[in-house]
């Protein structure tokens, strides 16, 4: 961390780009744009940050006006976590270029407004219904009928603030520790996987899509993706794709955005969006053309995007809680470990390794031989 403001050194060359968020995705945010000359400043309340080491980091709230200050001086601001501020957001977006729109923030920030804007771009869901007293839950549990999950409207992530609700004891559990205000009931869906669409916006309108994904979770964490996802037909990756775009244009979105989506009896319903790069996109940075940390960079700076095509089948495993022996998983052929620097904690996020394979069978072999080291 440094201790103040470095703005600009004199001679420094290159854009400026200011992160909200210093995790590992604004370190592999900058791994991918120092290449592309430019530079990045990042904003994290937490000392430690993965993005230090590639950037300057300021230990700094969000709104704090240091902080302020020190975006306003960048050439353009984007977010590697959704949950800043708007208001932080909004003063910044009235000093500086920030991408992506506070539209798609204030959306993606409420379970919510996303499905609401869902439904007004038609894009199928799950039946929701807002809850904001006991009576709204009654009623919407009526419509719903068991099973039903019911999520806090903010500030949930990887199954945080979530509850399947099967019978009544299960709702009498849910009220106690998330009462009944500010909270969304969805019907259950009885999904047979779930897939995730990575796509990005540049400034002027064109747009990139990678192919559908594959996701698979354990205890609301995202342990493995495989990309492709297999057995994805043309139209339903058009479909996906055509869902993705209305996003893009609906928001006027500059970046990469992620929406996650299950597949349930031949149909695809949209679960929720992510307004920044994706833990399942981390494949890209070995398993495309260009990666989904690049693209964001190159549509943030104007610049043209690049190709989302695969570079074969891939796969990524992560590294929740700790690090695997390095020296076991770089034996296995055409491996790639990504070690986020952070201290080893039961659950955390703390790297990742992505896989290629010229085949899908070779691929499942070296999927077999890397799990055991890593789970
Ligand atoms: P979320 O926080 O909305 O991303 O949900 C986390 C996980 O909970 C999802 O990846 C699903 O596995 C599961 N989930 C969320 N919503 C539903 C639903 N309506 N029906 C069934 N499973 C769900």
């Amino acid at each position: 961390m440094s201790s103040a403001k470095p703005i600009r050194e004199a001679d420094a060359r290159g854009p400026l780009v200011g992160v909200l968020g210093g995790g590992q995705l604004g370190r592999m945010l900058a791994l991918a744009g120092v290449p592309l000359g430019a530079r990045f400043l990042f904003i994290d309340p937490n000392e430690a940050s993965p993005a230090g080491e590639t950037g300057e980091h300021f230990a700094l709230d969000y709104a704090a006006p240091e902080a302020l200050e020190l975006l306003a001086g960048c050439d353009v601001v984007t977010y590697e976590f959704e949950n800043v501020p708007v208001e932080a957001a909004r003063a910044i977006a009235d000093r500086t270029t920030l991408h992506p729109s506070l539209h798609a923030l204030a959306t993606a920030q409420d379970r919510w407004l996303e499905k609401s804007c869902f439904r007004e771009l038609s894009i199928p869901t799950a039946p929701f219904f807002a809850v904001d007293s006991p009576g709204h839950l009654k009623d919407a549990l009526e419509l719903t009928g068991f099973p039903a999950v019911l999520k806090t409207r903010r500030l949930g992530y990887d199954g945080k603030g979530q509850h399947v609700l099967r019978s009544e004891a299960d709702v009498t559990a849910a009220v106690a520790e998330i009462g009944t205000t500010g909270l969304l009931l969805e019907g259950f869906v009885p999904f047979e996987r779930e897939l995730s669409l990575i796509g990005a916006r540049a400034a002027d309108g064109s747009t990139a899509f990678y192919p559908l994904v594959e996701n698979h979770h354990a205890n609301g964490i995202l342990r493995l993706t495989l990309a492709p996802a297999p057995d994805v037909s043309p139209e339903r990756q058009r479909s996906a794709e055509e869902h993705l775009s209305a996003l893009l244009t609906h928001l006027d979105y500059v970046g990469v955005l992620a929406l996650e989506l299950f597949q349930v009896g031949g149909r695809l319903l949209a679960n929720e969006m992510a307004p920044r790069v994706h833990n399942s996109g981390h494949f890209t940075i070995e398993g495309a053309i260009t990666s989904q940390f690049e693209q964001h960079v190159r549509a943030v700076l104007g610049l043209p995007l690049g190709s989302p095509a695969l570079t074969g089948p891939s796969a990524m495993l992560n590294c929740i809680g700790t690090m695997p022996d390095p020296h076991a998983v770089l034996a296995v052929p055409d491996a790639h470990l990504h070690d986020y620097g952070k201290a080893l904690r039961p659950g955390r996020k703390v790297g990742h390794v992505t896989v290629r394979a010229p085949d899908g069978l070779t691929l499942a072999e070296r999927l077999a031989t890397l799990r055991p080291l890593i789970w």
